[in-house]
């Protein structure tokens, strides 16, 4: 049977995008592919790339500060949202059209369109038209999850966030992720009143119990209020703003309320079921560790799988289905030791397993140091850094690395190749020191705190 295309992509996020142009441009396949909003997805758009720009934007408030500390003369008028978020749409706007005309060079047939599944080979564009695929990738990410409660609609999500007119006085952050703690400092930093809600003991669940309590105290120290075993009982109204009773029975009115409360699978009313394609609790596409579905023409990567929901692991699964598919070497993407970085003030770099994990599989030392940094001790300030190693006792491999410092998510690409490669505690003592640096303590490591 004759197809349309070798393979048709719903979604222009990072995995359809880069899964569409390999296989089109290195491969010679015929691909069409369908996006219904901005082209470049989460990422680009309502993610990754202006939370970074926002990162930025808001740490010059402490930067300038410390200049003022090292001898320089600053004065700031204060921080100018508009002309931030200016820049901010150019920039958008540029790596938008620099997506499109990746993908039209590579020979990729754009649909602005919504798409869903008709049956295995079939796809439905909005407007009726149908056209046929060899091969069909489900790509098409993830969205904020807002909970089922009265007034849940007073809330915005991190969607709205980088499309604010003005910022707001104040702001209640509700959640305990990664998106709730980042934008906890972002806006912070920009001079936001910050208050955080978390209803568990402590931010960050999941991640190295020793990393999450230095981040959360340094937060604190920085003015983010935050409560943690802290949860909402009412919402109401309060002319533009939103009153909030908390569980402890406390109330306020907050400028604005932002749901970070964790993200769904994009895949209702995209066909799946009428496809054939098995689905799971949450929502996502069900997959095996090539990305294939249950109905053997359909793949899937990304975020509406609901593996690890993060832009490189993305782009791997989607190198990985087009090796699979259209080189004829099947190729799964391994996500274990996948390493990343929470972008909250400090920064948070990990790689591997955590203590608490690392210690319910294998007997562990635990080397650990916390300390002032020249830049900051220097003008008299408080804040410490923290580097972790996990280490197995028997076999001395490292088994987990945790950063939390400035620049955390740039040194912890570089401990991440020496921990998928399998290097030791003595390999990693053998590495001399770069001097002087914050990061030369992971070789200086000496005697572990703890053993387990
Ligand atoms: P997360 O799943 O990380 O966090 C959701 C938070 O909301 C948790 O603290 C959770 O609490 C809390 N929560 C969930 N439901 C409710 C509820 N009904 N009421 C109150 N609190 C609730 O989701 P995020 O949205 O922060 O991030 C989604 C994903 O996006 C991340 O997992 C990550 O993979 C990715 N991401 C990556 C970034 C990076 O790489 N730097 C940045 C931003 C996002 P509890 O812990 O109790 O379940």
């Amino acid at each position: 049977m004759a197809f349309d295309y070798d393979l048709f992509v719903i979604g222009g996020g990072s995995g359809g995008v880069r899964a569409a142009r390999l296989a089109a441009a290195e491969c010679g396949a015929k691909v069409g592919l369908a996006e219904a909003d901005r082209m470049g997805g989460t990422c680009v758009i309502r993610g990754c790339v202006p939370k970074k720009l926002m990162v930025f934007a808001s740490a010059y408030r402490e930067a300038m500060r410390e200049a003022a500390d090292y001898g320089w003369k600053v004065s700031s008028a204060g921080f100018e949202w508009q002309r931030f978020r200016t820049r901010l749409d150019t920039e958008l706007d540029r790596l938008e059209e620099a997506y499109r005309t990746t993908l039209a060079r590579a020979g990729v047939e754009i649909h602005d369109a919504r798409a869903e599944l008709e049956d295995p080979h079939t796809v439905r564009l909005d407007g009726g038209r149908t056209v046929t695929a060899k091969h069909i990738l489900v790509a098409t990410g993830g969205r904020p999850e807002v909970p089922e409660r009265e007034n849940a609609g007073l809330g915005i999500t991190s969607n709205e966030v980088f499309r604010f007119d003005d910022l707001p006085a104040s702001i209640l952050i509700v959640g305990g992720g990664y998106i709730a703690s980042e934008m906890a400092c972002i806006l912070n930093g920009l001079g936001v009143a910050v208050t955080q809600f978390y209803r568990g003991a402590q931010i960050l669940r999941g991640f190295d119990d020793e990393a999450r309590g230095h981040i959360a105290g340094i937060m604190a120290d920085d003015g983010i209020e935050l409560r943690l075993g802290t949860d909402i009982l009412e919402l109401s109204d309060e002319g533009g703003g939103v009153r909030a009773k908390a569980s402890d029975g406390s109330e306020r009115v907050y400028d604005r309320l932002l749901w970070a409360t964790g993200r769904r699978p994009n895949t209702e009313g995209l066909g799946l079921d009428r496809a054939g394609v098995k689905t799971g609790r949450r929502g996502e596409v069900e997959v095996d560790r090539y990305s294939q579905t249950s109905v053997p023409s359909v793949f899937a990567v990304g975020d509406v799988t609901n593996r690890l929901q993060l832009t490189p692991v993305a782009i791997r699964e989607a190198a990985a289905f087009v090796d699979t598919v259209f080189r004829g070497r099947p190729t799964a993407f391994d996500h274990t030791i996948v390493p990343g970085a929470v972008f909250t003030q400090p920064e948070y770099g990990y790689v591997g397993l955590t203590e608490e994990a690392a210690r319910e599989e294998e007997e562990i030392e635990v080397y650990c140091t916390s300390f002032r940094p020249m830049q900051t001790a220097f003008i008299g300030r408080p804040e410490r850094v923290m580097m972790k190693l996990i280490v197995n006792r028997g076999s001395r491999r490292v088994l987990g690395c945790h950063i939390v410092a400035p620049g955390a998510g740039e040194m912890i690409q570089l401990a991440a190749i020496a921990i998928r490669m399998g290097a030791t505690k003595e390999q990693f003592d053998e590495t001399c020191a770069v001097h002087p640096t914050m990061a030369e303590e992971l070789v200086t490591m000496k005697t572990p705190i703890r053993t387990a």
